[in-house]
């Protein structure tokens, strides 16, 4: 059997619940919607798109944080309601094959290679970015949004 040797680290617990505690605080970044297609709201904790109707928080995240030349703060949606983190992190979510770039950065925090990744394809650029030993860990993003959807790491 096939071993991968990645893990998804999907966005932290502690993140998306201070996200919900901030929109109930009426903080004026974080935007309460609901989502009214089924393909444009992704969520970064559960990584799963929400359904049409679902309450969702808007927030920006800082998926490189500030003091490097790629720092970059961005928008990103979490469930208003509680959910449960995305588990099964050997496996690269069925739900982000469409729109999306593996960005590859180095330890301190350099992008140094990109390439997009679309339906099967995921898996093999996940794999071959992180056989190369000056990779620290990958971003996903939407192609079309540029909007962080996940990181990955070496096992
Ligand atoms: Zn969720």
């Amino acid at each position: 059997m096939k071993t991968s040797n990645f893990r998804i680290v999907p966005l932290h617990t502690e993140i998306a619940e201070a996200a919900r505690c901030a929109a109930d605080a009426g903080a004026p970044d974080h935007a309460v919607v609901f989502a009214d297609s089924p393909n444009g709201y992704p969520c970064r904790h559960c990584l799963r798109w929400a359904q049409p109707g679902e309450r969702m928080i808007l927030f920006p995240f800082a998926a490189i944080p500030p003091g490097h030349p790629y720092s970059e703060s961005g928008p990103i949606f979490v469930h208003a309601e509680p959910c449960e983190r995305y588990a099964a992190t050997d496996q690269y979510p069925e739900e982000f094959r469409q729109n999306r770039v593996v960005r590859a950065y180095n330890s301190k925090q350099d992008m140094v290679d990109a390439k997009v990744a679309n339906g099967a394809e995921p898996e093999a650029v996940v794999e071959k970015f992180l056989q190369n030993p000056e990779v620290a860990f990958l971003h996903v993003r939407s192609v079309s949004h540029g909007c962080y959807t996940m990181q990955i790491e070496r096992i």
